[in-house]
């Protein structure tokens, strides 16, 4: 029987592993939530975070995970009578524009093929051809392994619709791929903790701008748990609206702090590495990328099964061997791609080992 206790080493995109001195932080003793301990400790971590996301707006701590916030950014920024424009490329930007039609606003879609990047141009046309409150936007669609050109994307925003407003889900980005939240312009993008934060799931950090916060306030049925305003009232005083999950905030403290001691723009670098090594093994096998390679993810490779492997039995005999797991593909994609995560605390050294082990069941 499986053992959830002795559970296998993740390579998958989120959870991913998480280390041993990570865990520990989360065991330490309580605070309360109204007290100034947990103030110090808040205010800390959104400072950390405000650094490593370059930006000077809000820092919002939330526990819940990150597709709380998809619900979050359209129910407090966008009237009920106003358009979203989403943009869907996988399976994840996909179920974004359903919760936006699930929260009562109408929705536009505006859809690439799997595996392929949303461009400026395009998001242009769309909204040149009708009007527009916001956009969403996928910074790295989990699903296909896919960065969309998020820094040309911005730059043609503020030139042509500085009014729109940007929601990213930056959820498989964040930490390991460079956000100037402020210059990018963006108003709400989100991570949830079990991604590049390399935590345990159950959290999510988003940044704020000032004027979706300020949006918010006219805006109708915003709801309690995910208030913006209620939010950012308590954020300017080192809180949160409800009882938070401390043991991640501790968490976060332990990583945001070793993230700084590095330099987020080694942290960037590190995932780079990982990403270049993995594809290189993919091509050097006789496998494709998924995505174009200007296109692909730094946080997570989606191989092409070119070579026709079956995918299912090599995860199995590895997780067998090893006791460690990488991902198929993404719902249809299943037998057609599959997915290795190297994000977080995951070492190049581990991602060459696992290639390795893989080379062993399909035959170098
Ligand atoms: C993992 C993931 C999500 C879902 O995050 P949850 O924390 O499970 O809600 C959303 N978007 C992307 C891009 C993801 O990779």
């Amino acid at each position: 029987m499986a053992d959830w206790k002795n559970p296998p080493r993740l390579f998958i995109p989120g959870p991913v592993k998480v280390n041993d001195d990570v865990l520990q932080q989360l065991a330490r003793p309580t605070l309360g939530h109204r007290d100034k301990e947990y103030g110090v400790l808040h205010g800390e971590v959104a400072d950390m975070l405000k650094k490593l996301l370059f930006t000077n707006q809000y820092i919002f701590l939330s526990t819940s995970s990150g597709s709380g916030l998809w619900e979050a950014s359209i129910r407090n920024c966008v009237h009920p009578d106003e358009t979203v424009l989403a943009t869907c490329c996988g399976a994840f930007s996909d179920k974004w524009a359903d919760v936006v039609k699930e929260c009562g606003r109408k929705v536009d879609l505006l859809k690439v093929e799997w595996g392929k990047p949303t461009l400026p141009e395009q998001i242009d046309a769309k909204l040149s051809a009708g009007k527009y409150a916001a956009i969403t936007l996928i910074y790295n669609e989990t699903s296909t392994g896919l960065m969309n050109p998020i820094y040309d994307i911005a730059k043609m925003m503020k030139a042509k619709h500085p009014n729109v407003l940007v929601f990213v889900d930056a959820v498989s980005g964040m930490i390991g791929q460079p956000i100037h939240f402020d210059e990018l312009g963006w108003d709400v993008a989100f991570a949830s903790v079990q991604k590049a934060f390399a935590l345990p799931p159950g959290f999510t950090v988003a940044a704020v701008s000032k004027r979706a916060v300020e949006k918010a306030k006219s805006v109708p049925g915003r709801g309690y748990y995910f208030d913006f305003i209620q939010w950012a009232k308590a954020a300017e005083k080192n809180q949160t609206l409800v009882t938070p999950s401390i043991p991640h905030i501790m968490g976060l403290h332990y990583q945001c702090t070793k993230f700084l001691n590095e330099g987020i723009e080694n942290v960037w670098a590190r995932h780079k590495k990982m990403a270049d090594f993995c594809r290189g093994w993919a091509k050097s096998k006789g496998f494709e990328l998924f995505c174009d390679e200007k296109y692909a993810s730094n946080t997570l490779t989606t191989i092409k099964n070119t070579r026709g492997i079956n995918v299912g039995d090599v995860i199995k005999a590895v997780k067998a061997k090893h006791n460690t797991i990488f991902s198929a593909g993404y719902g249809d994609l299943k037998d057609k791609t599959f997915r290795i995560a190297h994000m977080g605390d995951i070492t190049l050294e581990e991602v060459q080992e696992l290639c390795g082990w893989i080379d062993a069941e399909i035959g170098g």
